[in-house]
């Protein structure tokens, strides 16, 4: 089921200024392709969840529509929507086994909808083994572990066979190592049933890893959306270009003289089609090259072994923030004794921005 966001807009009144609004989502316009993830991404507050809610009925939009394939839902109720919702908080009923926790959607059901009850358990047991619990179905949810109970929860949403899933940050109560698992379980399972997802997270990493595309927010604007490789090789502007990637890029104030791109006294780059200006400057971690005659000469701080690879930690006049942070693979030679070491840049890994506007601006190497 393709999900058609047209100028999706909610506002809330000001909680600290009276009369004033919130913009929490703003004039937001997509076309969620069929059977695609989708993760929105964006930093604490930025809108993410208010979009959820919108999508699944629970927030009605200040302006704007909702088309669940061809159907205008904007003003169905959630419970006439088709979605399953799954949240940060598992939120399972403590007194019942898992099988009753992921009946009780079925149960609930009024009328023709409710299946018989021979179907209800064949889909609770075939929702179950699509999350690989199957065989903890009579255990109590304070007798599983939060992967587990992350896993019912999912079951649940999914035993009414929905036809949009909604996810807004369904690993975060998970430790490291559990979080890396549950979000490869998600990608399998949405790959299994085809299901058109919405994945929410604030962490890049996550939402890289597991989507088809991925939509970047920030203060409920809608910053970019495409491919999760190539948002990150092509961000639109420094602040997406920030919120991807670690360790984040690293930024410095350039300025572009007779073709060449200058940080403070090194000429680090040709950029054709670029005039004379002052840039913002954008250097991915893996945009260094170590070169004994290379044109950036930076301050060596440390170097901080990582197996495959080593992180190179230095600083530079130019560089707007505390530390460069490079990344090299480990089999090069780098003499951690010397005060300075010096870097080529990769063309590919340096973008430039509007000092202003801070939208990327194009060159040619
Ligand atoms: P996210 O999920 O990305 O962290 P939210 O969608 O929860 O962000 O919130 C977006 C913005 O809307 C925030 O500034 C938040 O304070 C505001 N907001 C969310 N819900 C309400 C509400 N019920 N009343 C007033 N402001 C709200
Ligand atoms: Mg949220």
């Amino acid at each position: 089921m393709k999900v058609v966001l047209q100028h999706l807009t909610k506002k809330f009144p000001s909680r600290q200024k009276k009369g004033e609004d919130v913009v929490a989502v703003s004039d937001f316009t997509f076309e969620i392709p069929d059977g695609k993830l989708i993760g929105l991404l964006g930093p604490s507050g930025c809108g993410k969840s208010t979009t959820l809610n919108m999508i699944c009925g629970l927030e009605p939009p200040t302006g704007g529509h909702i088309f669940f394939g061809e159907d205008d839902v904007t003003r169905l109720p959630p419970e006439n929507r088709g979605v399953g919702l799954v949240f940060q908080n598992y939120a399972l009923y403590p007194h019942m086994t898992v099988r009753q926790n992921i009946l009780f959607p079925l149960q609930n059901l009024k009328g023709e909808a409710r299946p018989a009850k021979a179907e209800m358990l064949r889909r609770a047991e075939e929702a179950a083994r699509l999350v690989q619990i199957d065989a903890l179905m009579d255990r109590k949810p304070s007798e599983l572990s939060g992967g587990q109970q992350q896993r019912v929860a999912i079951a649940r949403a999914l035993v009414k066979m929905p036809k949009v899933l909604l996810l807004d940050e369904p690993l975060s109560n998970l430790d490291a190592r559990l979080r890396l698992q549950t979000r490869e379980e998600i990608r399998r399972i949405q790959r299994e049933t085809g299901i058109t997802t919405i994945f929410v997270t604030h962490d890049q990493e996550e939402a890289m890893s597991i989507s088809d595309l991925i939509v970047v927010m920030k203060e409920g604007v809608v910053h970019q959306i495409g491919r999760p490789q190539d948002v990150y090789d092509e961000p639109k502007n420094l602040f997406v270009a920030k919120f991807l990637g670690t360790p984040p890029i690293n930024v410095f104030s350039g300025e572009v003289r007779g073709g060449v791109l200058y940080l403070g006294e090194d000429g680090v780059l040709c950029v054709k089609g670029v005039g004379d200006r002052k840039v913002f400057v954008g250097v991915r971690p893996e945009g260094f090259l170590l070169q004994a005659a290379g044109p950036l000469c930076c301050t060596l701080r440390a170097v901080e072994v990582m197996g495959r690879d080593r992180s190179v930690v230095s600083a530079h006049p130019a560089l707007l923030g505390t530390e460069i942070r490079s990344i090299i693979p480990s089999d090069e030679v780098l003499d951690a004794g010397h005060e300075t070491v010096r870097f080529a840049l990769k063309p590919a890994k340096v973008h430039l921005f509007d000092t202003e506007t801070e939208a990327r601006i194009p060159f040619e190497a």
